[in-house]
């Protein structure tokens, strides 16, 4: 069975139907992008994928459980990991202790924090950091972070809670063309070595292309088309209301 289910997801807005009976599926250790025009409904149906938002109808099967009515904090604890929508670090903390403070709450060892933060699972998180590329900033206090390096120490602090699932809304907004290009590589590298599966959004039809196993288009809350790179590309819908030309 797939490791995410779902089925006639719907959510309204009074009279907008920001999400119309959306159903799809996600592979283990799969890229899916969800592309589509400004408001077609994208943020919606992360938001409720998550629990941030509660849905009107539908189901969300992960690993065979229902997600649909749950906390986001109990999404969380299930798998299913978020990133840069809420800016999940502590800017007085350095990268490290963000990351350990992160490992804490993921083994339910949150309170023994401010007593042991310098030792606890200090070797695990410096090989989340090497992996995003941040060990050699380990000891900075994370707020004065550029801006896609503190995107870098989002990623590992979202793969200390061991994710199975990383919904991603817009992961490079704000970010130079070349950072963006590097940052959703190096998810690609984490999604395929760690079996992580991955639900992005990216306008940046390049970074696209190049790091989705298979796309979805979103289009006024309805998805138009499913496929390879090559599918999108070519689909005549596709190329009228998102891609152009
Ligand atoms: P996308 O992320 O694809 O740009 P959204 O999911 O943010 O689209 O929005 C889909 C539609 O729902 C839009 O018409 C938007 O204006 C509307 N919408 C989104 N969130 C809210 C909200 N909290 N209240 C009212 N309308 C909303
Ligand atoms: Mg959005």
């Amino acid at each position: 069975m797939s490791l995410l289910v779902v089925r006639v997801l719907a959510k309204a807005f009074g009279g907008v139907q920001a999400v119309k009976d959306v159903s799809f599926h996600l592979e283990a250790g799969e890229m899916l992008a969800l592309i589509g025009p400004n408001g077609a409904g994208k943020s919606t149906c992360f938001n409720m994928l998550n629990g941030q938002l509660a849905a009107d109808k539908g189901s969300v099967l992960f690993d065979g459980r229902e997600l649909i009515g749950q906390r986001p904090r109990d999404i969380w604890r299930l798998g299913v990991g978020r990133t840069f929508q809420i800016t999940a670090t502590f800017a007085s903390m350095t990268v490290r202790e963000n990351v350990q403070m992160a490992l804490l709450s993921h083994h339910g060892e949150l309170f023994s924090f401010w007593r042991r933060a310098s030792h606890r699972h200090g070797a695990e998180a410096d090989r989340l950091l090497d992996r995003v590329g941040m060990l050699h900033q380990a000891d900075r206090a994370c707020g004065v972070l550029a801006y896609g390096d503190l995107k870098r120490l989002e990623l590992a602090v979202a793969l200390a809670n061991g994710p199975r699932l990383l919904l991603m809304d817009e992961p490079t907004a704000g970010m130079a063309p070349k950072e963006r290009v590097a940052l959703m590589e190096l998810v690609a590298g984490i999604a395929k070595e760690e079996q992580v599966s991955v639900l992005f959004t990216e306008h940046d039809m390049d970074v696209v292309f190049a790091h989705s196993d298979r796309l979805m288009v979103l289009n006024r809350g309805e998805i138009i088309a499913t496929g390879s790179a090559d599918d999108i590309r070519s689909n005549d819908l596709v190329k009228e209301v998102y891609l152009g030309g």
